[in-house]
């Protein structure tokens, strides 16, 4: 168990410091000194990005808010992968609940709310939304699609 834990956190931990670190950084960031996102001066606290060779470091507060937002994606995607309920597009209160989870990370993690990958319209609170991941631009995307409009190339991902 603990290293099922270990080994997703440090696959997590990849997917933050490749993807979610921003492009332009104050001289303070850069050289270590301050966290990549909120550019307090760095703590005891404070978490090394990868890779180590280069000083990045993000703040405890910063490091976890980002952190649950991928875990909450991960449990919702992991759900609906698995849930017949889900999979039928059916009310799914599991299936609500962990969107709902996810969506309490969006602000702390400085992510923007929800936008249909396929229809380009932010989703209201009462349409079935799915999670899905995709890959473009040699990156990996985690983002979200109605139900509905989440068919044909979308489906099962
Ligand atoms: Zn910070
Ligand atoms: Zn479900
Ligand atoms: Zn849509």
């Amino acid at each position: 168990m603990t290293v099922q834990i270990a080994e997703e956190l440090a696959r997590l931990h990849r997917l933050m410091s490749w993807y979610d670190v921003p492009q332009q950084l104050p001289a303070t960031a850069l050289t270590g000194e301050a966290c990549v996102w909120c550019s307090t001066p760095v703590g005891s606290t404070d978490v090394q990005l990868e890779p180590t060779e280069i000083p990045r470091r993000g703040c405890a507060g910063c490091y976890t808010a980002r952190l649950a937002w991928y875990v909450s994606w991960y449990d919702w995607h992991l759900h609906v992968q698995t849930c017949t309920a889900c999979q039928q597009r059916q009310v799914c209160y599991v299936g609500h609940g962990r969107r709902v989870l996810h969506e309490l990370t969006i602000g702390p993690a400085d992510r923007d709310a929800p936008v249909c990958i396929v229809c380009v319209k932010a989703p209201s609170a009462v349409d079935l939304v799915v999670p899905v991941r995709w890959e473009g631009d040699a990156r990996l995307y985690l983002g979200y699609a109605h139900a509905g409009c989440a068919s044909g190339r979308w489906a099962a991902r």
